[in-house]
């Protein structure tokens, strides 16, 4: 454990009103490393009237900063931007040791992403089109009000920042709820808020469990949107609250997406990227490509060329250079991926790299497993298992690798591969899904991001993400 922290990281408030105050609860939840087992951190267990009192503060906040140009809330959020830059190190560390990821990726995707989500949000603000002519309409283009969100712990900062940067770029105030499992970093994001100097009230923290805190904020009155990323379970449920008081929610929940592989594909590199994309943050990623589509007559090379790649995955302690996958982030994370390993076994499906759930002594890993012989009807072929484990599936032509894709009640990514673009564009043009990456296309901050089907509703990130805080008024001249 080079890096590794050993000292407890105890944060006794939560943020309101400009301010770190105590929660009006006293109990508190225990963050744990997954790598060693050890409890880390230790966080306020927020309350109802804890939510109550932000919102009192966030709407208090609201119209004067509405009120502010897109440029001041653009010189905000670039002085954040900064703050958070600062803190870059200290923010992959704390990463790594509360979800696992490696520190590499850590630093680059799970540290790296919320500056370039506030430094995306930043030149939004500026270069947004906030007015609009339409025949003898002005259209201006206003923000929702007070936002509540509600975040996971799988890439725990971007989520919060996809969030509450574009918020703040839209003139939105906020109350954020961060994931209780990863919640460490969050803090280090308030107290680069804190330093910049925000208006009080604007962005609220009140840390807590997803009943408790989660609830009270899908179900405040006072609240007008509620952006929520998690499991469709919670997100069905964070809609059915915010219905009653009919506010706007956004939800982007869970995937099952496919990476299909074309016939006059570079089938060794599709292969390869494919496996490194479903595994990366150990499999705990929503766009995750954990279907794998290759054509019969290609199929048993790249069985075997997805075997070797994952047996190179090596399994390990995140702060050591050489470790690709690091563990689940909990015991019941990896328990339920060990099951699904069970359940896929026995409907048939064969292991062909992999499949051990307990292969370190210490520390909630699974090592890097892949799936022959799946057929699209097979439970690990439809429901997303959130952990390192790739189904490979078989099709005879293109109308059925279409169909493989897109039966799934989900529909959040996914993955072409052709030596033809148009032709990978074409296929990718039929998939019924938010996002598709044609041979091997990079991830983009500014791409809307989101799902069809039950992958969610609405989308983050750029133009398309800053629109989702935003209401249009009309005015006929
Ligand atoms: P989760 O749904 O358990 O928790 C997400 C957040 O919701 C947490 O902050 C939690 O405290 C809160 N929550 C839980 N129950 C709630 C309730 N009843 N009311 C209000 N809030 C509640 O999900 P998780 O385990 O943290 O994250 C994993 C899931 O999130 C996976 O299914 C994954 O696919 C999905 N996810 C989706 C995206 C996306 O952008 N589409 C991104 C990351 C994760």
């Amino acid at each position: 454990m080079a890096a590794a922290q050993t000292d407890l990281i105890v944060r006794d408030s939560i943020y309101i009103d400009g301010a770190w105050v105590a929660s009006d609860g006293k109990d508190s939840i225990d963050v744990e490393n997954p790598a060693t087992e050890e409890i880390i951190g230790r966080i306020p267990a927020g309350t109802a009237s804890d939510v109550d009192r932000a919102v009192k503060a966030a709407r208090a906040a609201q119209d004067d900063w509405a009120a502010t140009s897109p440029e001041e809330r653009g010189k905000f959020l670039s002085r954040l931007q900064e703050a958070v830059t600062a803190r870059h190190g200290e923010i992959a560390k704390t990463i790594a040791q509360e979800m696992g990821a490696p520190i590499k990726i850590s630093e680059m995707v799970q540290a790296g992403l919320p500056i370039a989500d506030i430094a995306t949000a930043a030149q939004l603000a500026t270069s947004f089109e906030w007015e609009r002519q339409i025949g003898n309409s002005t259209v201006v283009i206003e923000p929702i009000g007070v936002v509540g969100a509600i975040t996971p712990w799988n890439y725990p900062l971007h989520q919060v920042t996809a969030k509450v940067a574009y918020a703040l770029a839209a003139g939105c105030t906020v109350v954020l709820k961060p994931s209780e499992i990863a919640p460490l970093c969050t803090f280090l994001l308030f107290d680069a808020i804190h330093e910049v100097g925000l208006p009080a009230g604007v962005v609220n923290l009140v840390s807590g469990d997803g009943k408790t805190v989660g609830e009270a904020i899908a179900a405040h009155p006072d609240i007008d949107m509620v952006s929520f990323t998690g499991s469709t379970r919670a997100g069905k449920r964070v809609a059915e609250l915010g219905a009653q008081t009919v506010k706007k929610v956004a939800l982007e929940l869970g995937g099952k997406s496919a990476n299909v592989i074309l016939p006059d594909a570079d089938l060794a590199k599709a292969v390869k990227v494919g496996v490194g994309n479903c595994y990366l943050n150990s499999g705990q990623t929503c766009t995750a490509w954990t279907r794998m589509l290759v054509h019969s007559s290609q199929y048993d090379e790249a069985v075997e060329i997805a075997a070797k790649t994952a047996e190179g995955y090596t399994v390990g302690d995140p702060f050591d250079e050489g470790t690709r996958l690091g563990p689940l982030v909990s015991k019941a994370q990896r328990d339920r991926v060990a099951s699904y390993i069970e359940t896929g076994k026995a409907e048939g499906a064969r292991v062909v790299a992999g499949g051990d759930s307990q292969p370190l002594p210490k520390g909630y890993f699974v090592s890097p497993t892949v799936f022959a012989d799946v057929t699209t009807d097979m439970t690990i072929a439809q429901e997303e298992i959130f952990g390192p484990v790739l189904s490979i599936l078989k099709y005879e032509d293109e109308d059925e690798a279409l169909r493989i894709a897109n039966d799934s009640i989900y529909g959040l990514a996914g993955g072409v591969w052709s030596g033809d673009v148009e032709h990978a564009k074409a296929f990718a043009r039929k998939m019924k899904t938010g996002q598709v990456d044609i041979n091997g296309g990079s991830f983009n901050v500014a791409a809307p991001f989101g799902g069809y089907k039950q992958s969610g509703v609405g989308r983050e990130l750029g133009p398309f993400g800053l629109e989702e805080f935003t209401q249009p008024k009309s005015l006929q001249l």
